[in-house]
Formats: C-alpha cells, sequence, structure tokens
C-alpha cells in the first residue's frame, strides 16, 4: 500500500467529517471509482461492491450504455421542465407504463422518498379520503409524508408531529389489514420485500389480500418497489412474483443507472390527474430520461432479472450453508438478500470492509447485500467466504460498533 495515498485518504475523510451535516454514519473507506460489480479506494483497493449506493447500481459501475447515454444527452439538453415536451421524456414513460400490463400513465420525480409522496398525495386526492396504512418495518421515505408511512421510531419521533391519518399494521398479517381498512382508508402502502427494515419477503396471499381488501373496501394499493423494482428480486417488478396489480407503483434507486430519478406507474383507478395539483422542476429531466432509458435497454437485453432470479437462489443457500452460531437467518428474494445475527450488525460491516466486501445493515441486527445484478458466482462466492471468515473472526467486538 502506498503511504502517500493512505495520507490523502485520511485527509479526504477528514474534509468530509469537517464539513458534512452529519445524519450519514459513513463507513471508512474513499470509493473513488468504480466497474462492474467493483470499486476501488483512494488507496487503489478493491472491493466486491453488495451496497450499491443502496442498491442503485443494479448495472454495476459504470455501465458503457449508461456512461454513453449521459455524455450524449449532456451535450444536448440537460434541462427541459413538464411545462413543455421532450422526447426522450416521451420515449421513457411510454416504456414505464409498459412495464405494468395494468400501469397507464406515470408520473416522473427525483428520489424514492418523491415518488412516495407523489402517491401519497394522488391517494388523497383521488379517493377524497385521509387514511394511510403503511405496515411495521416498512421503510417509504424521510420526507414529511413518506416519513409518516415509515415506521422506525428513530427516524419519526424526532419530527413529529407528522402527517396525520397514518396508522402501521402489523407486516405479512392479513387479519390486521382486514380490521384497519376502512371507509376512511385512501391508500394502503407495503413494499413486496421490506428493505430497510431488515429484508422481510412479503407472503404472497397477504400482498394479494391487502389488493382485495382494498377494492372492495374503495381505498388504493400502493406498492413501494424503489428497492425491490427493475429485477432486483428476479422479475421486474417483484409485483410479478404474486401477480399483484396496484392502482400504484413507486420506483427509483436503480431507475436511471446512478443519476437521480423516481416515477410512480399509475394504474385505471388514478386515472388522469387534473393540472396542477403536483409537480417537481427536475421530474422529467431529459438527461435522468435518457440515463433511465439505457438502463431499462440494458436490464432486459442482459436478462438481468433472469440473472437475479439464478443467482439469487445461490447466494442464499451459499450463505446458509455458512455454519456460525452467530447466524439467526438468512433470508430474501432474487438479490435482495439479509443475514439476521444474534449480535449487532454494524461491527460485521466493518470486518466485512477490512475484507473487501461492501455491505449494508438493515436495521440493528441484519446485515443487507445488494448486488448489482451482473455480479458473477465467483463474486458472490467471495463475498459468503469473506462473510463466513469475518463471522469466524474472533476479533470482532462489539466495541467495534460506531453508533
Ligand atoms: C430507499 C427507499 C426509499 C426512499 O428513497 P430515497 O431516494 O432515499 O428517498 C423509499 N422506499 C423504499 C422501499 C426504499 O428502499
Amino acid at each position: 500500500m502506498n503511504l502517500g495515498d493512505e495520507a490523502m485518504s485520511d485527509e479526504w475523510m477528514e474534509r468530509e467529517e469537517r464539513y458534512t451535516c452529519g445524519v450519514y454514519r459513513k463507513q471508512p473507506a474513499v470509493i473513488v471509482r468504480g466497474e462492474g460489480a467493483r470499486v476501488w479506494d483512494a488507496e487503489g483497493r478493491e472491493y466486491v461492491d453488495c451496497a450499491t449506493g443502496h442498491g442503485v447500481a443494479l448495472l454495476g459501475h459504470a455501465h458503457p450504455r449508461v456512461v454513453a447515454a449521459i455524455r450524449e444527452q449532456a451535450g444536448r439538453l440537460i434541462t427541459c421542465s413538464e411545462a413543455l415536451y421532450n422526447d426522450r421524456r416521451a420515449e421513457l414513460e411510454a416504456e414505464l407504463v409498459a412495464l405494468a400490463p395494468w400501469a397507464e400513465r406515470v408520473f416522473l420525480c427525483n428520489s424514492g422518498t418523491e415518488a412516495v409522496e407523489a402517491a401519497l398525495k394522488f391517494a388523497r386526492l383521488v379517493t377524497r379520503r385521509p387514511g394511510v396504512i403503511a405496515a411495521r418495518n416498512g421503510f417509504h421515505g424521510r420526507t414529511m409524508g413518506a416519513l409518516s408511512a415509515t415506521w422506525r421510531p428513530e427516524y419519526r419521533r424526532p419530527f413529529e408531529p407528522l402527517v396525520p391519518g397514518f396508522i402501521h399494521v402489523p407486516y405479512n398479517r392479513p387479519d390486521a389489514l382486514e380490521e384497519a381498512v376502512g371507509p376512511d382508508t385512501a391508500a394502503v402502502i407495503l413494499e413486496v420485500v421490506q428493505g430497510e427494515g431488515g429484508v422481510y419477503p412479503g407472503d404472497g396471499a397477504y400482498l394479494r389480500r391487502a389488493q382485495e381488501l382494498c377494492r372492495e373496501r374503495g381505498a388504493l394499493f400502493i406498492v413501494d418497489e424503489i428497492q425491490t423494482g427493475l429485477g432486483r428480486t428476479g422479475r421486474m417488478l417483484a409485483c410479478e412474483h404474486y401477480g399483484l396489480e396496484p392502482d400504484m407503483v413507486c420506483l427509483a434507486k436503480g431507475l436511471a443507472g446512478g443519476v437521480p430519478m423516481g416515477a410512480v406507474l399509475l394504474g385505471p383507478r388514478v386515472g388522469r390527474l387534473p393540472p396542477a395539483v403536483h409537480g417537481s422542476t427536475f421530474g422529467g429531466n431529459p438527461l435522468a430520461c435518457a440515463a433511465a432509458l439505457a438502463t431499462l435497454h440494458a436490464i432486459r437485453e442482459e436478462g438481468l432479472p433472469e440473472r437475479a432470479a439464478e443467482g439469487g437462489p445461490f447466494f442464499l443457500s451459499r450463505l446458509r450453508a455458512i455454519p456460525s452460531p452467530l447466524i439467526r437467518e438468512v433470508r430474501g428474494l432474487g438479490l435482495m438478500v439479509g443475514v439476521e445475527l444474534r449480535r449487532k450488525a454494524r461491527p460485521y460491516l466493518r470486518a466485512l470492509l477490512r475484507r473487501g466486501v461492501l455491505a449494508l445493515t438493515a436495521g440493528p441486527i441484519v446485515l443487507r447485500f445488494l448486488p448489482p445484478l451482473v455480479i458473477s458466482r465467483e463474486d458472490l462466492e467471495f463475498v459468503a467466504c469473506q462473510l463466513e471468515e469475518a463471522l469466524a473472526e474472533t476479533s470482532v467486538s462489539e466495541d467495534e460498533d460506531d453508533g
């Protein structure tokens, strides 16, 4: 290792620490470059990336098609608000609606929380009802509306009072929904696999019952596929696993290959919305649209949902074969994988970093792996081996939990 580079690396970290607002818990590595499933830090160390910017890099890093599309569009037209029409946006809207047979229209925005925010507003607008039912352990974002649907008390409490009308019911419990959905319910919002909340896969019968209850009782069914969407779970939309036809699906994260973008697919019960009820300056900007088109084409042409459908079970069974007493459960769907430990997860995140693997947590005791869908078997095997060794390390202690 080059000492000069190490000094440089420390300096970048110190500078961020000095000036960043502080709301992020960071891992001690300065990532400067990526290609495919690998990233490199400022000291030249290589990592297999199972963090992917929280599941953003579905295609891995520096995918040539996305890079070319961004370069080309940046030289042509970066901004054009929805007060006018645009060629790239027209193409993208058609392709997004074609993702689901039930989808008719789409709203474009710039992040996950904005997609959720829009879906919640549309639900209230269309039903003229105030209530929203979300699930315990659900995560939907951090703006005031989306945060009201998010479960974790640490995220919510400092910002109360939140938006009125939101309640949380236990996930995967149809009886709880049965009781909760009423004449004031505008929407039920659920993830197909709860991501941030701990990687809990939803039960098909439960999700179908949620949809049915919404139909019967005049509420809208919103599925948050911000993390599960676009091939991650082995299908283009995770809804396809269970034949769901929600009224709205929220997308973001990997949608534009790393360029910020969110979208809400809208079904017939939402319909065409009246002008001026919602909007976004950057929503549907040509740069993000061009990047999203390239991303969707690559996902389809490279068969990435199929790759996740094959790689996922391999990775799950490899992880389940780890004989560590520290593992309580391994669960997931496709390449969305959680390893629940009998201890705090963050020290193992550090141990993995030292061993050349970037991963995430999902709550205090779950390690989460969101590799690019292009990841090779060899890299998945490498990740599993490193986890096995990290769990066997006696030097990893709870003291190393950096908060
Ligand atoms: C990441 C995420 C969000 C929030 O997306 P942001 O782009 O961070 O606002 C919402 N819902 C789910 C399921 C997510 O995984």
